[in-house]
């Protein structure tokens, strides 16, 4: 797992495991990756984290919900226990999450997911991280039988699809619009870091979600880290805000 995956798991920004790494001889060593990427074993870094109080033994197990659209319309909410979620620091990778579940959601899941566009997951609620949401592309990569008769379910979908929940019961990504020129005076819509806006119903400049924007993407996904990275500090890697819009 990379830094950025580490930082997650313990709840903490990539600057705070870089600052461990620093100070801890004992922090473990890298497995692969680069020296600005560097790869860890993912057992190593748990067993760090425990040992030095960073996480705590979990005293149940974890689960994940899934909302997921159904193609008619409506939402369907899915359980996926001990979820683990991978997430690609690449626009062009794939995020993959994966758990146990039970054979009919497994089968309910593949039948919503299996349109020619994928499933739509209008929120992911997990421990140790924000809400997501994919508005498309999401399908079921695997379902493995294990001996003891476990069913453990892996999905995928692309990660340039992959942004912040809305808020809103029925979940969905949030969006940022990209306009073609800067806010003005008169603006009321929520600024992103990134650049882009969350155009409100009543501003007169952005109230046309259509009008001035020239580009829609996921908010709190990798093209707004990419945005913000250009517009900011310089650093492009994913730094994913730890709040949700509202
Ligand atoms: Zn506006
Ligand atoms: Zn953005």
């Amino acid at each position: 797992m990379l830094l950025a995956g580490v930082a997650r798991i313990a709840g903490v920004g990539r600057a705070a495991v870089v600052q461990w790494r620093r100070r801890h001889d004992d922090f473990p060593v890298p497995v692969g990756g680069t020296g600005v990427h560097p790869e860890f074993d993912r057992a190593a870094v748990l067993a760090w984290l425990l040992a030095h109080g960073k996480i705590e033994m979990p005293t149940r197990t974890p689960t994940g919900a899934l909302l997921m659209a159904r193609p008619g319309g409506g939402t369907r909410t899915f359980r996926l226990d001990d979820p683990l979620l991978t997430l690609a620091e690449d626009a062009s990778g794939e995020d993959l999450l994966s758990g146990w579940s039970t054979d009919d959601d497994a089968d309910t899941l593949a039948t919503l997911t299996d349109t020619g566009s994928g499933g739509a997951l209008r929120r992911l609620t997990m421990p140790g991280t924000v809400a997501w949401a994919v508005p498309g592309g999401v399908r079921v990569l695997d379902r493995v039988r294990t001996g003891a008769g476990g069913l453990y379910v892996t999905l995928a979908w692309p990660a340039g699809l992959r942004g912040a929940a809305s808020p809103r019961p029925t979940g969905g990504v949030i969006r940022h619009a990209l306009p073609y020129s800067a806010p003005g005076e008169a603006c009321a819509c929520r600024r992103q870091e990134c650049g882009g806006l969350v155009p409100a119903g009543w501003c007169v400049e952005h109230g046309d979600a259509a009008g001035p924007a020239v580009e829609w993407h996921p908010g709190g996904g990798l093209r707004c880290a990419v945005l913000a990275g250009k517009a900011g500090s310089g650093g492009a890697t994913v730094a994913v805000s730890g709040t949700l819009p509202e």
